[in-house]
């Protein structure tokens, strides 16, 4: 079996990745609005009825947002920590909560997620690696830098979620006060491109399809040259930038690297195929 991937927003004004296989799914953090969950899905062909579980990354608003409307309308699960609930006040209905430990293995259907704590500076903040069979995606945004567990996961992944918050001329010629910007670069904050850059060259696998860069800043970084960066180094990967602004195309996954099919998933009809795979 293989993956269906998407970001469906993808920076700090709100985050939301999908990941499912063919019958279900589950997202990394509702940070926009269950309305734009909804919206974002629909025009990509993504039924919101395979959605089995929230996974909860940490409490900064931009990862949970959505969180409690998403589940409560969809009796969704949601799969947190204690810590990260009470200094997010998130108010899930307590039937849906379910509490994970860092690098044990959650089963939801034919997918199996394994958290592991990252570097940030939140309460207690998670990555997650996704797998179904032998395919596996990585989740890896707002992380202050490259720990051992981020490095050993990345060398795992068919696909990965890989932060490219910052680039470091524009943050240092940037306008932000000093403190903000010691905050981003100062070990618990976000990834730069080059350090995201310097774990893709070294750390990544042979198989590896797909890198989304993501969670960039807005006024720190730019699209284009974060792309025009990655793609030097690309090596046959294909290197997709993850929108502050909209959804962007769901991928296919798979674990034979080079064989990339645009065939549909079986309860998706020609009419209803939204999908636009990359
Ligand atoms: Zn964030
Ligand atoms: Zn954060």
């Amino acid at each position: 079996m293989s993956l269906f991937i998407t970001s469906l927003n993808s920076g700090s004004n709100g985050n939301c990745y999908y990941i499912g296989n063919e019958t279900e799914a589950i997202l990394v953090d509702a940070g926009i609005s269950c309305r734009e969950i909804e919206n974002r899905m629909k025009r990509l062909g993504l039924y919101i009825e395979k959605v089995k579980a929230i996974f909860v990354s940490h409490e900064h608003s931009d990862h949970i947002k959505g969180v409690a409307l998403l589940s409560k309308k969809y009796n969704l699960l949601v799969y947190t920590t204690i810590a990260t609930m009470i200094h997010g006040g998130l108010t899930v209905e307590k039937n849906l909560v379910v509490l994970f430990n860092a690098h044990e293995q959650i089963n939801i259907g034919g997918l199996s997620i394994i958290p592991f704590p990252k570097l940030h500076d939140a309460c207690d903040p998670y990555s997650f690696i996704i797998s179904c069979n032998n395919t596996k995606v990585g989740v890896f945004t707002d992380i202050g830098g490259p720990c051992k567990n981020l490095i050993n996961h990345f060398k795992q992944c068919h696909a990965a979620f890989l932060e490219t918050n910052y680039d470091d001329v524009m943050l240092e010629q940037g306008s932000y006060p000093y403190y903000l910007k010691r905050r981003i670069t100062g070990g618990m904050g976000h990834l730069s491109n080059k350090q995201a850059l310097d774990l893709f060259i070294n750390h990544k696998p042979s198989f590896m399809s797909h890198l989304f860069l993501s969670h960039l800043s807005k006024n720190n970084n730019c699209p284009n040259l974060v792309q025009n960066l990655f793609n030097t180094y690309a090596n046959g990967v294909q290197i997709i930038v993850a929108s502050r602004y909209e959804e962007i195309p769901v991928s296919h996954i798979t674990n034979s690297y080079g064989v990339k099919s645009g065939r549909k998933t079986p309860n998706t009809s020609s009419s209803q195929l939204a999908f636009s795979f990359s």
